[in-house]
């Protein structure tokens, strides 16, 4: 049963009204050598399949995954493969890339328009879906034909499409409900098709009613599709505040959202889904918010995968001010950079250019034990006291303390009024944890 909402979160400032009246700007015409890091997904890196000197044209696959766990990756213009080198990538690391010099041609393969989707079997779909390196492109980047290939497929009660995007600034997924709303309800109709006892729910936050109104509209004849509005509060896009709050459900870190028999995409995700099985087109573009006070024109690029995201800035007017920050992704869960010149990947949200960095201007105190980050924190756990284990290196109080069960949302940082970075120290304990369990 829905509940619309969970426990815990907060209501930060929005920042959308910079950037969400404004319509997807085509960016078509990078300047620079467009750069694909081999690994902009969660598993296997993917391997090249060309060499350097190859001429290669738009939607030519450059590198083919991995394994089961990893996902292909196509040229998004035509020219000549430079290198195949590491590249800075926006965490700060050096990550195998392949470099492609644009010929400025945009000559293209010819894209194979696949069978009606009505004919096409359950692994077929899922076939394309691979074939089309398509990952989740909320920020995981977990390759979307593992997700979509449970053990117990007829155990699946609900699809859920992620359209809250939650994180303030952020205002992508919002211009792809107002400007293709069709692709994304037949995209979800597209997942539909794979599990056969599942309803389709369109989770949408209700500070975008002109969404809801319009999902509601386009899918009111449609028996096993609904529109749920959520309350507006952050993180309702995190998958496990979002299952409970459409379904009533409840996972935990050692659950996937199947085990609760559910699947979860955004709306990037499934507008990408579609353009893979209806129309044969694998995933080249995608749309990334410029934004922030520093950016003086805030807009919605859609931009082929591998431009650079320091063109990004200057085709949005550049700099007003200078920035103190910027991030790639949303000012909670994002990544702060110092460097602009990386590659926009399959992930790549947003670029937030803030003139003021709070989080480095913070005076951390001693903890006042008012309780306020407990009250927030949708992962029912006492971030103050975690934070202490992890900072004292207490593993074992850690995790007997369900540190594990921290899904990084930040909110306990934003409301602490002692300015403790708890966040990140729970982060970098779960992280080695993970690691840890990783080489077990
Ligand atoms: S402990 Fe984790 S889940 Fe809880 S508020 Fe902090 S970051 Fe969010
Ligand atoms: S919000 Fe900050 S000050 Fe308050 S209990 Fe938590 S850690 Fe302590």
């Amino acid at each position: 049963m829905a509940r619309f909402t969970f426990r815990g979160g907060i209501h930060p400032y929005e920042g959308k009204e910079l950037s969400k009246d404004k319509p997807i700007r085509p960016y078509e015409e990078p300047k620079g050598d467009l750069v694909y890091p081999l690994s902009q997904h969660i598993g296997a890196p993917a391997s090249p399949v060309v060499e350097k000197g190859d001429h290669v044209l738009i939607g030519q696959k450059i590198a083919e995954a991995g394994g089961f766990v990893s996902s292909p990756i196509y040229a998004t213009v035509s020219g000549t493969v430079k290198a195949i080198e590491p590249r800075r990538v926006i965490t700060g690391d050096n990550v195998m890339s392949i470099v492609i010099e644009n010929d400025k041609e945009y000559e293209s393969v010819e894209f194979s328009q696949p069978k009606a989707v009505e004919v096409l079997l359950k692994e077929e779909i899922i076939n394309l879906i691979k074939e089309g390196g398509v990952v989740g492109m909320g920020g995981a980047g977990f390759p979307t034909h593992v997700k979509l290939s449970p053990k117990e497929p007829d155990k699946i009660d609900y699809v859920i499409a992620n359209c809250s995007e939650c994180e303030p600034y952020l205002t992508s997924d919002y211009r792809k409900m107002i400007e293709e709303p069709e692709k994304l309800v037949e995209g979800l109709s597209i997942i539909l098709r794979l599990f056969d006892n599942a309803r389709g729910i369109l989770a949408v936050e209700d500070n975008k009613p002109d969404c809801v109104q319009i999902l509601k509209k386009l899918t009111k004849d449609m028996e096993r599709i609904s529109v749920v509005a959520l309350k507006t509060k952050y993180p309702q896009g995190a998958e496990r505040q979002l299952i409970y709050a459409t379904t009533g459900r409840a996972i935990n870190s050692s659950m996937l959202p199947a085990d609760a028999g559910c699947v979860v995409n955004n709306v990037d995700t499934i507008i990408s889904i579609y353009n893979a099985v209806k129309l044969g087109r694998p995933l080249m573009h995608r749309i990334v918010t410029v934004t922030g006070d520093c950016i003086k024109d805030p807009v919605n690029f859609c931009v082929r995968i591998g431009t650079n995201y320091a063109e990004l800035i200057e085709e949005a007017g550049g700099f007003v001010k200078e920035p103190e920050k910027i991030v790639s992704g949303g000012p909670m869960m994002g990544f702060a950079i110092f460097d602009t010149n990386v590659p926009c990947t399959k992930t790549s949200s947003a670029l937030l250019c803030l003139s003021h960095d709070e989080v480095s201007h913070a005076n951390e105190t001693a903890c006042i034990n008012c309780g306020r980050c407990v009250e927030v924190c949708p992962g029912r756990v006492v971030p103050s006291r975690l934070a202490d284990y992890a900072q004292n290196k207490n593993r074992e109080a850690f995790e007997a303390n369900n540190g594990m069960e921290c899904c990084e949302c930040g909110c306990c940082s934003y409301i602490c009024p002692a300015k403790r970075q708890l966040t990140q120290s729970i982060k970098s304990m779960r992280r080695m944890i993970l690691a840890d369990r990783k080489k077990k």
